[in-house]
């Protein structure tokens, strides 16, 4: 027999644990289910200076900070991928790689993937020069030369960070029209050893056995540039494949839910960066799953 849970949560980032705090303080019988590690996305953010209350810590640190919060509760955590959600007459089952669970309601807080560039030698030197994630491998690239692509928060963010630790960062952009905050604009543009390139591209990465340089496109002149790092950071796709035949998603990906957080399926709910919505801070992903939590907390 499958176990049965009033609430399923699938995805430990910070809404899925926001979520997870609030039905274990209310006694509910609820689930976690995670692909990774607990934390999602945040772990791999350096430096988290604008969720309000914290003055300053490291995406692993809040992360850890919103994992003890939630372990008095001894809520059962299933570490395996869902691949699909299943709705019957009054209950749901959520199919995992490993086990069956069925739930009274679903509350899906996935969060993203990171996009990729699709240009020759992406994939064969990830994790060979390739990285999406600063904080993880900046330090493989200590007083080295390393490349940054995009022009949106996180692009900005982590150049900083690696500021502090290569002796060089070249932060490239399809454009000059930068999404991050003004804020970390100028800071970058402060910042005596980021060389900021707009209205470029890479075009290939290249290198035998780890990466050695990129072809880079400024307008219409490529150039190569001898590069030890790459860090891509061009935004993210939703994780929401596992809920495709449900038809509760938009065409980016995105669940598209009302405004009480609930899809047009009866139960099934979204919060976090996975859903439509134009925001994604962790601050508005913590406060969706709170929200949502509540109004099922209140249906149940
Ligand atoms: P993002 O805001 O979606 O920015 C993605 C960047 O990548 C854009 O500059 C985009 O350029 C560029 N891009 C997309 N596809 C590309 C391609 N194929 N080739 C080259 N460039 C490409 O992504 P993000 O910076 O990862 O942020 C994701 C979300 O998290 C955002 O909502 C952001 O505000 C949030 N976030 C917030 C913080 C913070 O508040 N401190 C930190 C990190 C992230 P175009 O603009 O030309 O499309």
């Amino acid at each position: 027999m499958n176990p049965m849970y009033d609430c399923v949560i699938i995805g430990a980032g910070p809404a899925g644990l926001s979520s997870a705090l609030y039905f274990g303080r209310a006694k509910v019988n609820v689930a976690l289910i995670e692909k990774s590690a607990p934390g999602g996305k945040v772990i791999t953010t350096s430096v988290v200076e604008n969720y309000p209350g914290v003055l300053k810590t490291t995406g692993a640190d809040l992360a850890l900070v919103m994992l003890q919060q939630i372990k008095e509760f001894k809520i059962p955590t299933y570490y395996t991928e869902v691949l699909e959600v299943i709705k019957n007459d009054d209950y749901f089952i959520v199919k995992t790689a490993s086990e069956e669970l069925t739930a009274k309601f679903v509350l899906s807080a996935t969060g993203t993937i990171n996009r990729t560039l699709n240009v020759p030698g992406e994939m064969k030197f990830m994790s060979r020069g390739i990285s999406y994630c600063a904080i993880c491998d900046g330090k493989l690239y200590e007083n080295k030369e390393v490349l940054v692509i995009g022009g949106g928060n996180s692009a900005f963010e982590e150049s900083l960070y690696l500021a502090k630790l290569c002796k060089k960062v070249t932060l490239i952009h399809r454009t000059d029209q930068y999404r991050a905050q003004s804020i970390l604009v100028e800071k970058v543009k402060n910042t005596p050893n980021i060389e900021l390139i707009p209205h470029t591209t890479v075009t290939s990465f290249n290198g035998t056995n780890r990466l050695e340089s990129v072809n880079l496109k400024t307008n219409e002149e490529t150039r190569e540039l001898k590069v030890d790092g790459a860090f891509i950071y061009i935004g993210y796709l939703p994780a929401t494949a596992f809920l495709k035949d449900l038809n509760v998603l938009n065409e980016a990906g995105f669940i598209e839910v009302d405004g009480n957080y609930q899809t047009k399926v009866e139960g099934l709910y979204g919060v976090g960066d996975c859903i439509n919505h134009p925001v994604k801070q962790i601050a508005t992903a913590v406060g969706d799953a709170v929200c949502a939590t509540n109004i099922i907390i209140k249906k149940l």
